[in-house]
């Protein structure tokens, strides 16, 4: 059993503030994560992006701000339970709640603060039959890192900012020797500026577009070497290609927390915006998770709410204690 005094339910950039300013608290974190790796979505999709709104950072890769999260939360000595999703959660005899992962492990603490953000991320998948054969032999649902794509040939298929964004991504900085983008209306979902930049690349020949078009079927012995494309008007075609990477967004599913006992609206949990706690004593919850009037999912407001919460969590585990605010600039950081 992982004993600790809260238990962070998410190892996404909100969590892992959440555990700098526990531990500025001297309450001591464990987070849960069912992803391999820390950092959320900044690092499960867009790890080489740059963000623009940080404050302080006037850009920065949001790979980057995952590795300075971790430094920051470093000297709170976080403990890590990665690669299994949090599957239970009951209460023991001593009102502590008991968390329980998909592999069984067991986390005992008398706060919970859930950081879960997308929930488990689940990609939409086009539905092509044997598309199953080829994951990871060639069809790829999230770009981690474009250099994987050094060289190689790529159809992406999707009309939204992410199709749009790596298509002219791979295309202008000469990464993929060649790029098929591939969407199945005419018009795009995507911001205006790089609608048309990929129209005005298209027209320069260095990205292939082909609209009112859908992959609908794949092959390859062992590892993917085509994708069958159906035109609306045109009928069916095959493109030689060593990728498809269908990017259709992230299914939004709360997974097993949803049947947590917490209130839920549009799949997200609602929280009381003093301190961002839900309807269960003892359990937050903070971030791309959460909902309330005016809720907005950036990462500036899920740090917000992660430091309101931890102060709450604070007058829950010593009532008897007061707590002073104080600057990090006067007490610097005692780690433990
Ligand atoms: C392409 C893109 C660009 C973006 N650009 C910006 C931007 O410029 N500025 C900005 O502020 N925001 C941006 N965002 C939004 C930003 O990424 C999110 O607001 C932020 O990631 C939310 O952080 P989080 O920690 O709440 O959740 P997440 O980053 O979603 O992390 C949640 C973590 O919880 C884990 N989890 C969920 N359920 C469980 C469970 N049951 N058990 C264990 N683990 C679980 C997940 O695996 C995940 O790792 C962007 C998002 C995308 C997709």
């Amino acid at each position: 059993m992982i004993q600790t005094d809260i238990i962070v339910i998410g190892a996404g950039p909100v969590g892992l503030f959440t555990v700098f300013e526990a531990g500025l608290l001297k309450l001591r974190c464990h987070l849960i994560d069912s992803l391999p790796q820390p950092g959320g979505q900044c690092s499960e999709i867009y790890p080489k992006k740059p963000i623009y709104d940080i404050p302080g950072f006037p850009e920065i890769l949001a790979g980057e701000l995952v590795d300075n999260l971790m430094k920051q939360a470093e000297p709170f000595k976080p403990g890590f339970t990665l690669g299994e999703a949090a599957l239970t959660i009951a209460n023991n005899s001593d009102g502590k709640f008991v968390v329980t992962t998909v592999k069984g492990t067991k986390h005992e603490a008398p706060i919970v603060i859930i950081a879960g953000g997308l929930g488990v991320f689940e990609p939409r998948k086009p539905p092509i039959e044997n598309i199953i054969d080829f994951e990871d032999r060639g069809v790829e649902y999230i770009i981690k890192d474009p250099t994987f794509y050094n060289d190689k040939n790529c159809v992406i298929a999707g009309g939204g900012d992410s199709a749009l964004d790596w298509s002219i991504f791979l295309a202008e900085n000469r990464i993929a020797k060649e790029v098929v983008l591939v969407h199945r209306s005419s018009s795009f979902r995507g911001h205006l500026d790089s609608v048309q930049k990929v129209i005005d690349m298209a027209e320069q020949g260095k990205i292939k577009l082909i609209t009112e078009a859908e992959v609908t079927g794949l092959s390859g012995n062992g590892k993917l070497s085509a994708v069958h494309i159906t035109h609306q008007s045109r009928g069916e075609m095959v493109y030689e290609t060593d990728h498809f990477i269908p990017l259709f967004g992230l299914k939004p599913s709360l997974g097993p927390i949803a049947d947590w006992g917490l209130e839920i609206e549009k799949n997200a949990i609602k929280v009381n915006t003093l301190d961002y706690s839900t309807n269960i004593p003892g359990i937050y919850a903070v971030g791309d998770v959460n909902t309330y009037e005016n809720k907005l999912k950036l990462i500036l407001c899920g740090f917000h709410e992660g430091t309101l919460a931890v102060q709450s969590a604070f007058a829950r585990i010593y009532p008897e204690k007061k707590n002073v605010l104080k600057y990090t600039t006067v007490n610097g950081i005692q780690g433990f």
